[in-house]
């Protein structure tokens, strides 16, 4: 039975609950006076049930639709301003010993090379990283309880914050990895993480465990119910995702939304993040054999829904898409993009031999980090490297809080101006650097009061000169 408060899956996941969201979502698709009523509820940017946000989802009304895209529009703008967060992914081992039929990592795969870093070759890595520009990074692996364990995760973490090369520092490492048990999330949280990552791939339980034929993953439940472990453990940032191709999308919208639900009612704080990837081509994988892929207009209607449902929830777009759907989908409810992406083990510090391909999936957009950033800023976003709500405690239900009540704003934006520059003086090309200073000139204006903006202007200044006090709100 449907029961947003329990703590098993198939409860707060419920199947029938979909069904009867999916029927009502199919049957209220033309009602233009409900989806009025909805759309006048999430004017008031507090959210909605998946219920609601299902038909909003559903809705075919040329007219109605153009008004959602517009609404996504105007709380992505409320919520996040034009800032985007950077990151990137750093994939330490492709040792697997699960057969998901859609990854190649799957344990049957003998053609992939199988690798795993070494600690000295996560600090080469991690070095190439941070001469991008990057600060933040999102730590990718297979799951193998023998060769990755979490003994070698927390050995990585700690590698990672260590580094301390030129101006450059990872001061946020989040983390996707296996589904796993409390101690071992009370372990990470203590190792310093950012953001626990795990996407559901499918929450639908039949596809699920076609999908998942074999090993640990397999286990619907205990892989559904991990963010409830995660939470137990203490991580109070956590990160939701479906891979979309794999089942049904107004299915898969609809148990995100019920999952987000669930946290919030067992913990009192929804996901920190929802991630949007679609199934893509990837050694042996073709994706052309899953019949479940959406298209370019619905995955833009599917981000605009969840932006809607969710506001406060940060949703991340990867180099999975192109510049173009990107470009598209961005100003709709994206506040996280990866940019200079590898997705194969090692490759940042020298790309792989031909011969020694180990990448997830082939990467989309394949642009430098420089070029990624200089892209933002011609469109007038604000690129920012922060990492200060980590940093400063402001995870969790705090993070929410300052959300709900718009008082981020007052610490983001500011933060993001600070961050941006000192990347422009340390890595940025002569192109992207003028781009950037002009648009900080502009933007240094809307920070909301003139005690916080003269702040901001003195640490610009003191950046320029290279005179840095790693200031942030
Ligand atoms: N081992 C971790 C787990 O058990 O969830 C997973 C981390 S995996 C490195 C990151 C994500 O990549 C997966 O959760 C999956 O959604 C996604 N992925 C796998 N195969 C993919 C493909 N062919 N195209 C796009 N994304 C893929």
């Amino acid at each position: 039975m449907y029961d947003v408060h329990s703590k098993h899956a198939e409860d707060f996941i419920n199947h029938e609950e979909i069904l009867e969201t999916l029927a009502y979502a199919d049957e209220n698709k033309h009602n233009a006076a409900l989806i009025d009523t909805l759309i006048e509820k999430a004017k008031k940017r507090k959210g909605l049930s998946h219920r609601e946000a299902s038909v909003l989802l559903a809705c075919d009304l040329k007219e109605k639709n153009e008004e959602i895209f517009r609404l996504a529009e105007q709380i992505k703008k409320d919520f996040y301003g034009n800032r985007i967060v950077m990151f990137a992914p750093l994939y330490l081992s492709n040792y697997c010993i699960n057969g998901c039929t859609y990854c190649p990592y799957h344990a049957k795969n003998k053609h992939i090379a199988r690798k795993q870093l070494t600690q000295e070759e996560i600090r080469r890595e991690v070095i190439a990283l941070q001469d991008m520009g990057h600060k933040r990074l999102a730590l990718e692996a297979g799951e193998d309880p023998i060769r990755n364990t979490m003994d070698y995760y927390l050995d990585s973490i700690n590698t990672i914050y260590s580094i301390k090369h030129k101006n450059g520092a990872i001061r946020r490492v989040n983390i996707n990895i296996a589904a796993t048990t409390v101690d071992n999330y009370r372990l990470l949280k203590e190792a310093g993480i950012g953001t626990y990552i795990l996407f559901q791939e499918t929450y639908h339980k039949e596809s699920y465990l076609k999908l998942h034929p074999t090993g640990p993953k397999h286990d619907y439940a205990y892989h559904t119910e991990a963010m409830d472990r995660a939470m137990e453990g203490g991580i109070d940032d956590v990160g939701i995702g479906v891979l979309f191709g794999l089942d049904k999308y107004r299915y898969e919208f609809a148990g995100l939304l019920m999952h987000a639900e669930h946290l919030e009612a067992a913990f009192g704080v929804g996901p920190h993040t929802i991630s949007v990837p679609r199934l893509r081509d990837a050694d042996d994988i073709d994706s052309s054999s899953f019949k479940n892929g959406i298209d370019d207009d619905t995955f833009a209607k599917l981000v605009a829904c969840i932006r809607i449902a969710v506001p406060y929830t940060g949703m991340i777009i990867s180099t999975r898409e192109s510049q173009k759907t990107r470009e598209r989908v961005l100003h709709l409810g994206i506040s996280q993009i990866s940019g200079g992406s590898r997705t194969s083990v090692g490759g940042y510090c020298e790309p792989e031999p031909d011969t020694e391909k180990s990448e997830q999936f082939d990467v989309v957009d394949t642009r430098t980090l420089d070029e990624v950033v200089c892209w933002l800023m011609e469109m007038g976003y604000i690129p920012s490297f922060c990492t200060a709500c980590y940093r400063e405690g402001r995870t969790g239900d705090r993070f929410m809080s300052l959300c709900k009540s718009g008082q981020i704003q007052n610490c983001c934006h500011p933060n993001a101006l600070m961050t941006l520059k000192e990347y422009l003086m340390d890595y940025a090309s002569p192109k992207t650097k003028a781009i950037g200073d002009a648009l900080i000139e502009k933007e240094v204006f809307n920070v909301p009061n003139e005690k916080a903006r003269s702040v901001v202007l003195e640490n610009l200044r003191l950046i320029e000169q290279d005179n840095r006090r790693d200031f942030r709100f």
